[in-house]
């Protein structure tokens, strides 16, 4: 038997920045994997997204998304151009279809302050923003999307839907990040953020939450509306530890938190179900830069960084935790050293540049 587990992963590169960004991030994951042992990463490539939807009608093969359910896991850049849309007008979005029919229900958000990125607050507490964005990916709000009615001219109606199965499962994946991050200092508290008050599928929402929180006492709990911890968000980010939610408001936190630590370029996610994991940056294709060298990577980066953790507990591997921690203290070892500088916040450095410190750092030797 050999000594070296083979994983297949699938590259989804996209359309816009996605292909720059998945492109650097291959570089890095290979430049890691010549420095650990104990592992090998094979990496398939699959053409999925608005160009591939341009050139031939469909937005990902038949063969293609069979192949990528039998991955070890999927790491996607982004996807969707500007002006390119289904018929209906909605915005090509193969990734949905990945989410929903994979059950990736859990969107793993992580909302971290790395050294001398600009603060967006005055506060110097704003240097210890540490908290986990948990969102519900596969329902909620976005249950109808591209379904949704049009009654008539004067109406169109979408649906909110919760479902008990799902949020057990998310829930459960709340409390076991809590008590992980606990581990490593964290608070260990989980915040469930919803709108309770005003609709009845957030209360079942909380109820279900309170049901699974008294089979995880270790960890503690506390709630909020939605409209309060966007308020908090930005008057006291530094108190939270993992936030869980619903799918729309899940999106428009994670903006929230990214904008707090520098831009999306900082926000990272993995989005896990019972068998699959698909790890890409919580940012778009940002068609408003591509092509210009001027993305900030780093988000795809720590996508890797969590897909290398993500197996390395599922398969028991732990040189492929090692092989996430190096890219996790290079990253923080380029801002702390002021080395990296992203032009995303003002900084001198492009994709090619943020690049290539990392992969300095990474071949420093031990
Ligand atoms: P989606 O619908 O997929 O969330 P979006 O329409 O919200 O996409 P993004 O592509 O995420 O849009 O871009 C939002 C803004 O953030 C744009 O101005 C874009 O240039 C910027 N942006 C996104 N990702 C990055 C990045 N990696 N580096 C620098 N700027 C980025
Ligand atoms: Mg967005």
């Amino acid at each position: 038997m050999s000594l070296t587990s083979e994983l297949r992963i699938a590259v989804i590169p996209g359309d816009g920045i996605g292909q720059e960004i998945m492109a650097a991030c291959l570089t890095i994951l290979e430049t890691i994997q010549n420095r650990t042992q104990g592992f090998k990463l094979v990496f398939d490539h699959y053409e999925i997204g608005a160009g591939l939807y341009q050139r031939t009608g469909v937005d990902m093969r038949d063969e293609d998304f069979k192949a990528i359910g039998k991955a070890d896991a999927i790491l996607l850049g982004s996807i969707g151009l500007p002006g390119i849309r289904y018929e209906d007008g909605t915005e090509i979005s193969p990734h949905l279809r990945i989410r929903d029919e994979f059950g990736l229900y859990a969107g793993i958000r992580p909302v971290k302050y790395y050294p001398n990125v600009p603060r967006r607050l005055l506060d110097d507490r704003s240097a210890l923003i540490d908290f986990v964005v948990i969102r519900e990916s596969t329902e909620g709000l976005f249950y109808t999307h591209g379904r949704g009615e049009i009654i008539d001219d004067l109406e169109a109606r979408e649906t909110l839907r919760i479902t008990r199965p799902v949020s057990e499962k998310l829930f459960d994946t709340a409390f076991k990040v809590a008590r992980q991050r606990k581990t490593r200092g964290g608070k260990g508290t989980v915040t469930c953020v919803d709108k309770a008050n005003v609709f009845r599928a957030f209360a079942f929402f909380r109820k279900i939450f309170n049901e699974r929180a008294a089979l995880n006492p270790d960890i503690q709990v506390n709630y909020n509306y939605v409209d309060a911890q966007a308020l908090d968000l930005i008057r006291r980010p530094w108190d939270f530890d993992v936030l869980v939610m619903e799918n729309m408001f899940g999106d428009i936190i994670s903006d929230l938190g990214g904008g707090l630590v520098g831009g999306m370029g900082m926000a990272p996610c993995a989005e896990l179900g019972d068998h699959h994991g698909l790890f890409q940056p919580a940012h778009g294709s940002a068609p408003d830069i591509m092509g210009q060298d001027k993305a900030n990577p780093l988000a795809m980066f720590l996508s890797a960084a969590m897909m290398l953790d993500w197996l390395a507990e599922r398969h028991g591997i732990p040189q492929l935790a090692e092989a996430a921690s190096l890219l996790h203290d290079a990253v923080y070892e380029g801002f702390e050293s002021g080395r990296l500088s992203p032009m995303e916040f003002g900084g001198h450095q492009g994709m090619t540049d943020c690049t290539r410190t990392l992969l300095d750092i990474l071949q420093t030797p031990l």
